[in-house]
């Protein structure tokens, strides 16, 4: 009697060392048609090696399988919606990456002269201008290479403009809803950090910042829409608040796939922000990089940003290193090339109208699974959605099913899990961005999903609480996998 159905695509594809077996060749080299040499007196005997030991030994055939299997595994945004959304990737458009692949761009040297760059200058100063215009901002330097490095070099703009002034001040305040790199950052600039508490609306209370900003606040760090999804109406208020006080308002721009084309951030008093090419303009965003996080200044700050500046010359582009209040480089060479480039085919691909249309898109599908799924999960926060919705697990849990449960069930559906437990106001937090690219038949399938678990929660919770059930591994130690990761195959 059959126990276990083995699927074809085996769920417990071993290791290619485990498969091994001697004698298989997976190439053979056609036979030598010229005198053999004695290698170590052709190459030197330390060049050359003694056999490996344990190396697997295995046919092409296997080969292929394996790797061709192991690909099989992965979730992909060419597979299915993902909602963790823009902030971790939305879809790249292919267009994207046959420019980035063309030759000129593609084999660019950074050390290739100025006069055979042109084109590829001329790339980042398009660039620099269309998002100058896209957050209303006067200038642009594109060298921080992902969002935490533009937080950086936008705090360290501040100080730079406070201490030209005078007076660096000390403090930098956060609302307690801000991604964790906002923190982090104010402390690496040497400031110390002050959170502000969100209102009942999930937004910053104007009366606390009066309270709180005084003639040792350098800037306010505030994300709009924060990271509820909620965008801060008093934004105007808010700047006249701290402008009236000496301060600047700086902007963590990486959900600015809420904005595009509708509203300008320095048409709301921002002082300085950075963007995440790697989120907003869709460039890809794999294993931590490369990415992209220009900063977006006011005149008053422009000749502090990182030097070199693209000027042109007599017709010519060229980088100007003369920049005498320049807080310096921040990064080699001109920021990652290959994501620039993506980023401007994406602007250019979509147009004015085109950037503002993801934009609407991007609402609507957020309201849409908002609307769809109100009904089965709690929304802690009432105020209008805008491109990502935040739930909390409050029902589930007095039922005993946290975020992260019900997150692992959604891969038992084929789904990727929401964001869990971030913004970490919220709490057990369930948050879903599902971008402009998806359709409302994907849209129906996540909702329908989520409200089937919701019924399993009622119905049998320890289903969803010991979730996934059709992967090759159930839970696994996530602890130790981050923190003693064993990435070394020991042969017996
Ligand atoms: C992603 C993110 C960041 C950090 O950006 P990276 O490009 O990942 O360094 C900062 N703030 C918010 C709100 C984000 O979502």
């Amino acid at each position: 009697m059959i126990k276990k159905v083995r699927p074809h695509i085996n769920q417990n594809e071993p290791l290619l060392f485990e498969r091994s077996s001697p004698g298989k060749v997976a190439y053979q080299l056609p036979p030598l048609d010229v005198p053999p040499v004695d290698p170590a007196a052709a190459l030197g005997a330390d060049w050359v090696r003694s056999e490996i030991s344990g190396f697997p030994e295995v046919s092409e055939v296997e080969v292929i399988r394996h790797f061709t299997r192991l690909s099989t595994w992965n979730y992909a945004i060419d597979l299915g919606v993902y909602p963790l959304g823009s902030c971790t990737m939305k879809y790249n458009p292919r267009l994207n990456e046959y420019v980035a692949r063309l030759e000129g761009l593609a084999q660019a040297h950074p050390y290739q002269p100025e006069h055979l760059s042109q084109g590829a200058m001329r790339i980042q100063a398009t660039l620099e201008q269309m998002l100058a215009e896209i957050t209303g901002m006067d200038a642009v330097t594109l060298q921080p290479a992902a969002g935490a490095h533009g937080e950086l070099t936008g705090i360290f703009l501040v100080r730079a403009l406070l201490e030209s002034r005078g007076d660096a001040r000390e403090k930098v305040l956060i609302p307690d809803s801000a991604h964790g790199t906002n923190p982090a950052t104010a402390h690496m600039a040497g400031y110390q950090v002050v959170s502000i508490p969100s209102n009942a609306e999930g937004m910053v209370d104007l009366g606390q910042l009066d309270h709180l900003v005084d003639d040792s606040v350098a800037a306010l760090m505030v994300t709009n829409p924060n990271t509820l999804g909620i965008f801060e109406r008093e934004i105007r208020q808010i700047a006249r608040l701290l402008h009236s006080r000496g301060a600047l308002l700086y902007m963590d721009g990486a959900n600015m796939n809420a904005l595009v084309g509708i509203a300008r951030p320095g048409d709301f008093g921002v002082d300085v922000m950075h963007l995440n090419l790697h989120k907003t303009f869709s460039t890809p965003h794999g294993g931590g990089g490369p990415g992209g996080g220009p900063v977006a200044v006011t005149r008053e700050l422009e000749p502090l940003l990182p030097a070199p500046r693209i000027v042109s010359r007599n017709g010519a582009l060229s980088y100007d290193y003369d920049r005498p209040q320049s807080i310096g480089r921040v990064r080699a060479f001109y920021g990652n090339f290959g994501v620039l480039v993506r980023a401007l085919a994406y602007i250019l691909a979509h147009g004015g109208n085109g950037l503002r249309n993801a934009t609407l898109d991007a609402l609507l599908n957020a309201n849409y699974v908002r609307r769809h799924l109100e009904g089965c999960y709690e929304l802690p926060y009432n105020a209008p959605t805008m491109h990502e919705c935040v739930f909390s697990d409050s029902r589930q849990a007095a039922l005993g099913v946290r975020t992260g449960d019900i997150a692992k069930r959604l891969i038992d559906y084929g789904f990727h899990p929401y964001t869990v437990s971030f913004p970490l106001i919220v709490h057990g937090a369930m948050m879903i961005e599902p971008t402009e690219t998806e359709d409302k038949r994907e849209l129906d399938l996540l909702i329908d999903a989520l409200r089937s678990i919701a019924e399993e929660v009622q119905r049998d919770p320890e289903l969803v609480r010991s979730a996934p059930h059709a992967t090759r591994t159930t839970r696994v130690d996530e602890v130790s996998a981050a923190r003693k990761p064993v990435v070394r195959w020991k042969p017996a």
